[in-house]
């Protein structure tokens, strides 16, 4: 389809850049979400430029997707990897930079969807300065992460009032789910306005491999029981819960069990370290027979360790939405996760999967021995799985619902500046 006058978007994800490879520190949902919505929205007739920090020398500065959607790399501090919590005395150049670029473009952008805290400061800026409406969704918020976490770090004051003025003023925030909404009203604020729109995932390139053809690809014999963990190495996702509730299981008796975790890690990094206190649990349980570290996958080898597995574990001890969840789904395996948060959106319990308890052990390893000891029970739920992400979390649902909203914002904009301009001709007239 041509689409004519093409309307500019600006998504900003100041620390999730789109254009990189996802599954190791730092780098996991949030880029997966900028990408693939940019993407979709360019396919419905917007022109998507996606902000980030550059953090190389090295990078491009303009990476270009398709010839509507392209990630711009901003310069903000040096040009080297920052953990979140540091960036945020970077922002002020971040915005700079964006009038710096918007100022070679021929049309000016017509609106912004920040994502994540940091890039909300960023797009509130931006929003008041260019007159533009702005869309927000957090990703993980700051009064719910800081309950699951023994040290709060520095910069957590200024995160909770950003992400409070951000609520409260914005046009729209988006919450991925219903969970998270109710998180914002409780625990941020009960002002500002909310629109559910969940994450999706890509249905066309997960879901297309069997269970045996993708046993076969990886040399996993037809009798194994799989357990999967995909994601990044962070105590936040309770892989420690998974070991043990593995450790703890009955299959482990009776059945040829095997844990797979997939996620990449670099040594000296937070990553690097958790991947360390895992590998010691891994000993310290005798699980190394049964244990493989497959490292970071890449999203073309992800569709066949999803299928190829009996369960994927989920065991965060809190989820925003979790990504991963509907991409085990979409391959039709079910999931056992935590009853936190976007999981409690995703899972349905006992028809696409099972919640527990989080750092529950008994709870997971009672889960996990359901699934793995009823093979047609397993089965009915992967298929049930597979229809819910159909239904609900294809990407283009996500945009399709996305771009509705950005026109109500438009809307709603070009209203208010009119009657901002009646007001002023009446007053003039008056005067
Ligand atoms: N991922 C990946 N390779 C890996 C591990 C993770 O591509 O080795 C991807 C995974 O497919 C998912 C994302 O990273 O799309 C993780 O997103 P999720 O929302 O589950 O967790 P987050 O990282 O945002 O906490």
């Amino acid at each position: 389809m041509v689409f004519l006058n093409r309307k500019r978007l600006a998504l900003i994800s100041v620390h999730g850049d789109p254009a990189i490879e996802v599954g190791k520190e730092e780098a996991g949902g949030q880029n997966v979400y900028v990408r693939n919505v940019g993407e979709a929205l360019s396919h419905q007739g917007w022109h998507v430029d996606m902000f980030t920090r550059r953090v190389s020398a090295d990078q491009a500065a303009i990476v270009e997707h398709n010839a509507h959607c392209r990630t711009i790399r901003l310069t903000a501090g040096p040009q080297e990897f920052i953990p979140r919590d540091e960036i945020f005395e970077f922002l002020p150049e971040f915005v700079q930079g964006f009038l710096d670029f918007q100022k070679q473009l021929d049309a000016p952008y017509r609106l912004i969807h920040s994502n994540y805290w940091l890039s909300s400061w960023v797009g509130m800026d931006l929003s008041k300065k260019l007159s533009i409406p702005q869309a927000h969704t957090y990703h993980s918020l700051g009064a719910v992460k800081y309950k699951s976490v023994s040290t709060i770090p520095l910069i957590a004051k200024t995160r909770l009032a950003v992400e409070k003025t951000c609520l409260e003023t914005v046009n729209r925030v988006v919450a991925t789910s219903p969970q998270e909404r109710d998180h914002m009203r409780s625990l941020v604020s009960s002002r500002g306005s909310i629109d559910i729109i969940p994450c999706g995932t890509r249905i066309d390139h997960f879901g297309t491999v069997t269970q045996a053809d993708a046993r076969q690809a990886l040399g996993i014999a037809p009798d194994e029981k799989v357990v999967l963990y995909v994601g990044r190495f962070d105590p936040r996702k309770g892989i420690e819960t998974l070991l043990r509730a593995v450790d703890a299981c009955q299959a482990r008796k009776t059945e040829n069990v095997r844990l797979i975790i997939g996620g990449g890690s670099r040594p000296g990094h937070s990553d690097g370290d958790e991947r360390e206190r895992i590998e010691s649990i891994v000993s310290e349980l005798g699980l190394e027979g049964v244990t493989q570290f497959a490292g970071r996958l890449s999203q073309d080898d992800l569709p066949s360790y999803y299928a190829a597995a009996d369960v994927c574990v989920v065991p965060s001890h809190y989820e925003p939405f979790g990504l991963v969840t509907i991409e085990a789904m979409a391959c039709g395996t079910p999931v056992v996760g935590s009853d936190v948060g976007g999981l409690q959106f995703t899972v349905v319990p006992e028809r696409t999967g099972l919640l527990a308890p989080p750092k529950d052990v008994a709870a997971f390893a009672a889960s996990i021995d359901r699934l793995l000891l009823n093979p047609t029970w397993r089965h009915t739920l992967g298929q049930a799985a597979r229809k819910r992400v159909e239904t609900t979390f294809s990407w283009d649902g996500v945009a399709t619902q996305l771009g509705k909203l950005y026109e109500v914002l438009l809307e709603e904009a070009s209203q208010e500046a009119s009657q901002e301009q009646s007001s002023k001709k009446l007053a003039q007239a008056s005067a």
